[in-house]
């Protein structure tokens, strides 16, 4: 089994987030794709939306795909959120599995400074999705277990989302529509 591991603060998911998981997802030929939407992320500094809508929001973006799923291991987990703990909690749970987390380019900008990332380099494959505005600075990858690669690109971000909700600019078209309907419902990002 092939799974594919797609972390992020999701706040909120948006269809740059959907549209690399499919893209690796198909490329990759992974099984699964498993969204988990970050307790308390260590790199975000701004408030971040409660978890619980969060969480709430990446369910009903991923309901209509069968290969999607959502895990709440990093919600549940006390203290920050880090990525070698949340790889090794999936090693754990499908010790058969071949593990693929998937990374935008900028997030691996910061991927040098993660929490052990020696070790987190050897627990995993990583792959990552080029994104829109951000060159893909990569030669060759890190070695065998990192792969770049191009997806079809979606060039939204979730703080551009927040702002635009913020100033009263839409937001339709650049996530799903369940999710657009329950950020105006909760009063998100106003
Ligand atoms: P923010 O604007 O709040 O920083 P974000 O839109 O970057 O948020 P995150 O939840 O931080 O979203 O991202 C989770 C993962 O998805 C990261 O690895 C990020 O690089 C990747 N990602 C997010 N949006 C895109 C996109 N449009 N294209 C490619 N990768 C993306």
């Amino acid at each position: 089994m092939r799974l594919g591991l797609l972390g992020g603060t999701f706040d909120p998911i948006h269809f740059g987030h959907l549209a690399v998981a499919e893209a690796v997802r198909y490329e990759m030929g992974l099984d699964k794709v498993y969204f988990i939407p970050s307790g308390q992320p260590p790199h975000k500094k701004r408030k971040v939306a409660p978890a619980e809508h969060r969480l709430a929001m990446v369910r009903l973006a991923v309901a209509s795909n069968p290969y999607f799923e959502v895990s709440t291991v990093e919600i549940e987990r006390p203290g920050p959120s880090y990525t070698v703990d949340t790889v090794k909690e999936f090693r754990r749970l499908f010790p058969q599995a071949e593990i693929f987390f998937i990374l935008g380019m900028d997030a691996l900008a910061e991927f040098l400074t993660w929490h052990r990332v020696e070790e987190l380099l050897t627990l995993c494959h990583f792959v990552v999705a080029t994104r829109p505005g951000y060159p893909s600075a990569v030669k060759g990858g890190r070695g065998r277990r990192v792969t770049v690669l191009p997806v079809p690109g979606v060039a939204v971000s979730s703080t551009e989302i927040r702002e635009r909700v913020r100033a009263g600019k839409p937001i339709k078209y650049l996530l799903p529509e369940a999710v657009e309907e329950y950020i105006y419902a909760h009063g998100l990002y106003q």
